[in-house]
């Protein structure tokens, strides 16, 4: 009987132990996998805080709202799920949240805003940049001059921000009342709608992408109405750091070579 009862016991003990033994591993196992992420992403951010400037948005270039449309780079031949806004204007899906909050806001500050140009195809694009260039031949220009006037506020076909859904052009209502949907420059700039939208719009996610100052690198002269979405984190960083689109993309690029 005590025979049977030590040989209990000496099992009882093994299976103790090699389950012991088992438990702790396990107990290690799971220990360590926590601390492999903790450290890497640990030197992560210690390799962010030494390449990247303080605050910089963790973006990628290639990044659906941060699309660099200008002279120099075309859009690329995508599908875009557009939804109507404002009537009959359409947008990219995606910012229509963004927009009709910005629009509401700008409202709860007794500023009626209109969005007069949205979306964008290209051939609509050519039509306004033809219109533009008659028109600027019936002033009185030359072809050449009227070409280079139009470029100044005109995107090339192919190569405008409206062909990707992420900018709109808007003004406040008591503008549009008076000039419909001609944009004068001066007159815009000086509407309480332009105002508003310069220290509001990043709120929303949508930066002036035409500065003044910055129209060596834009190539656009200064737009006190085109708005371009690229969500609230970058946008308020490009204010606040005073950088156009271009710029922000020259500094992902110079990041990505030091990583
Ligand atoms: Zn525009």
């Amino acid at each position: 009987m005590r025979k049977i009862f030590t040989c209990i016991a000496i099992i009882f003990l093994a299976v103790m132990i090699v389950y012991g033994i088992f438990f702790s591993f396990d107990k290690k196992d799971i220990k360590q996998k926590p601390a492999v992420v903790s450290q890497s992403s640990s030197n992560q951010n210690k390799a962010e805080d030494s390449d990247h400037p303080k605050n910089f948005p963790n973006v990628h270039s290639t990044d659906w709202n941060l699309q660099l449309v200008n002279s120099d780079n075309a859009v690329s031949d995508q599908e875009i799920d557009l939804e109507i806004i404002q009537g009959n204007l359409q947008l990219d899906a995606r910012i229509i949240n963004a927009t009709q909050k910005l629009l509401e806001a700008a409202e709860k500050a007794n500023v009626s805003l209109q969005i007069i140009s949205a979306y964008r195809t290209i051939s609509y694009q050519e039509q306004l940049v033809q219109k533009e260039i008659y028109q600027n031949i019936a002033k009185g220009m030359t072809k050449a001059e009227a070409e280079q006037q139009t470029y100044r506020l005109l995107s090339k076909p192919g190569h405008s921000e409206h062909h990707l859904g992420l900018a709109i052009d808007v003004v406040d209502q008591a503008y549009y009342r008076q000039y419909g949907g001609q944009l004068l420059p001066e007159e815009v700039a000086t509407s309480k709608g332009a105002i508003w939208l310069k220290e509001n719009a990043a709120n929303f996610g949508f930066i002036l992408r035409y500065p003044q100052g910055k129209e060596k690198i834009t190539k656009i002269q200064y737009e006190a109405w085109h708005y371009r979405y690229v969500g609230e984190e970058v946008a308020k960083y490009l204010i606040q750091n005073g950088l156009t689109l271009e710029e922000f993309h020259e500094k992902l690029k110079q990041l990505k070579m030091l990583a």
